[in-house]
């Protein structure tokens, strides 16, 4: 074995071997004492031995979480009701790190991030457990993204394709519908393969019910499992949900499978690590955040990645959402976000306001590696169509001072606001990556620059239902590389089909 092979060999062991959760004997079967309680905090004493983010048991059963190791005392965070807690009771160690059941049978589930069933069922059949803060893959597992995670909304896979494996963020001011998009591509999974999980962070209880009557109302609950915790819960148990969450996750990956995950969001989750980490009296940096806040979050998102094929090729793609306030994206919270994920999805309140769903910015979004992934036909239209909307964005500010403008700048401007409409999309109708390429090409085409604005819609609809039968064989066209004469062929066709609904109109 030469060196570099010696050395890979030693970092993949020391991984595998980080994986499992080392038990440890506690000295002398040591007892703690609690000092105080807050708010979901406890400070304990009497705890030498202790092990960051060990399972320790409070009082009368209530569980916690070590999580602030002081030469003399020890601050832990609740993960349960403080059912009468109080100072002088004892705290007894477990000897193991807080570790989370994993397993096939989360599949179809509602749980807390310990595991606990919360639709009313039995606890899920588990067989094994993985500990929460599991160690990122190192970057000898990792391959590069490949693979698309088909969305299903035209805007995200033609100009912000996401990728098998990739991190972007879904950012945008309150009701812009960025839940909506996070639900849509789960539900857009619903013929493929991945593996969904929702991880709820903080939210009321109505939202969280909204959610989950959509995902069993569409069927996507055969291949998705929701973690919840409220916002009411302690701050305990909101921080550990997403690290939870996504060690259920891993579980799937690491059997080669394909999984999706989202943090709805990860506001709530940094509320929670602030309120923590003050009531522990850490000292409170930008915004009333802790230094380490960064930290949370990039090794939370360092998790999502795609794996080699020799070590299964699974994946884990995660859609952080985060909330901004009166669209500031240069917060603290957001930019911390933006700089650790693989590319974001910024939704605009003014577009929402305008009715330009899914309200996404264009030109604030970006997927950085998602490119990669993206089925070869896309490319065919994407790069045009960015350039020519993005030019018209700009012509139409213009246009709005009143100048008098040439022919070709207003063809141009007819031109974008017939993309505009076509980006435009109803929540739960997701299009096949056919069907996507079939109407973008045709508006590439200008084929629809004569065609009024508000008939738009029913036009897509009309192409849609003619080539039905050709979306099928189409499918395996576009994701390989194609050819120029099928692009010749689909031209014909859909100025074919284009001709016959002229015909209609003008008889109609
Ligand atoms: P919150 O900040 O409360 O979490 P949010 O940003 O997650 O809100 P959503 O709850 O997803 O926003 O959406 C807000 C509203 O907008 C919902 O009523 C939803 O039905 C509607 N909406 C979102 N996207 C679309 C769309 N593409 N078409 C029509 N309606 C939409
Ligand atoms: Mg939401």
């Amino acid at each position: 074995m030469g060196f570099l092979e010696k050395n890979i060999d030693q970092a993949l062991n020391a991984h595998e071997k980080g994986r499992e959760n080392m038990e440890y004997s506690p000295d002398s079967r040591e007892v703690g004492r609690v000092l105080s309680v807050a708010r979901g905090v406890a400070q304990v004493q009497g705890l030498g031995s202790v092990r960051s983010e060990e399972l320790i048991t409070l009082g009368n059963d209530v569980p916690g979480m070590a999580l602030d190791l002081l030469p003399d005392s020890i601050g832990i965070a609740l993960l349960g009701a403080n059912t009468g807690l109080r100072a002088g009771d004892e705290a007894v160690p477990s000897g193991t790190v807080l570790s989370v059941p994993v397993g096939d049978a989360l599949i179809g589930r509602i749980v807390d991030p310990l595991g606990n069933p919360l639709d009313g069922g039995p606890a899920p059949e588990t067989f094994e457990t993985r500990v929460v803060e599991s160690e990122a893959p190192p970057i000898l597992m990792r391959a590069p993204v490949d693979t698309p995670m088909a969305s299903g909304i035209k805007v995200i896979d033609t100009l912000i394709p996401i990728g098998r494996g990739q991190r972007e963020l879904i950012l945008g001011d309150r009701q812009t519908g960025k839940t909506a998009i996070a639900l849509d591509i789960i539900l857009n999974q619903k013929k493929g393969d991945v593996v969904c999980v929702y991880c709820a962070i903080g939210q009321r209880s109505t939202s969280v019910a909204r959610v989950i009557d959509t995902l069993r109302n569409h069927g996507a609950m055969a291949y998705t499992f929701v973690v919840v915790v409220e916002g009411d819960a302690p701050s305990g148990m909101q921080y550990i949900a997403p690290y939870a969450a996504t060690s259920m996750a891993e579980y799937f990956m690491e059997q080669g499978k394909d999984v999706l995950i989202i943090y709805d969001d990860l506001t709530r989750h940094a509320q929670a690590y602030r309120q923590l980490s003050l009531l522990m009296r850490r000292p409170p940096g930008r915004e009333a955040f802790p230094g380490d806040i960064f930290y949370i979050h990039s090794r939370l998102l360092e998790r999502s990645t795609r794996l080699k094929p020799e070590h299964g090729g699974g994946t884990l793609t995660a859609l952080p959402i985060v909330e901004t306030e009166a669209q500031n994206i240069s917060a603290y919270i957001p930019t911390n976000l933006i700089s650790i994920t693989d590319g974001q999805i910024y939704l605009s309140p003014v577009l929402f306001q305008k009715g330009m769903l899914p309200a996404i910015d264009v030109g604030k979004s970006v997927s950085r590696v998602g490119g990669r992934a993206q089925p070869k036909a896309y490319r065919k239209v994407s790069g045009d169509l960015r350039l020519t909307y993005s030019q018209f964005q700009e012509l139409e500010a213009f246009a709005r001072f009143g100048t008098r403008l040439d022919q070709d700048t207003r063809n141009r401007i007819e031109h974008g606001l017939r993309v505009r409409e076509l980006l435009k999309q109803d929540r739960f109708s997701p299009l096949s990556a056919a069907q996507q390429v079939v109407i973008l090409w045709t508006v590439s085409l200008g084929l629809l620059d004569d065609v009024p604005l508000e008939q738009i819609a029913e036009v897509q609809e009309f192409l849609l239902s003619r080539m039905e039968e050709s979306f099928e064989p189409m499918e395996r066209l576009v994701q390989a590389d194609t050819k120029d004469e099928i692009w010749d062929e689909l031209e014909k066709t859909v100025t074919h089909h284009m001709q016959k609904w002229r015909e209609a109109h003008a008889a109609a």
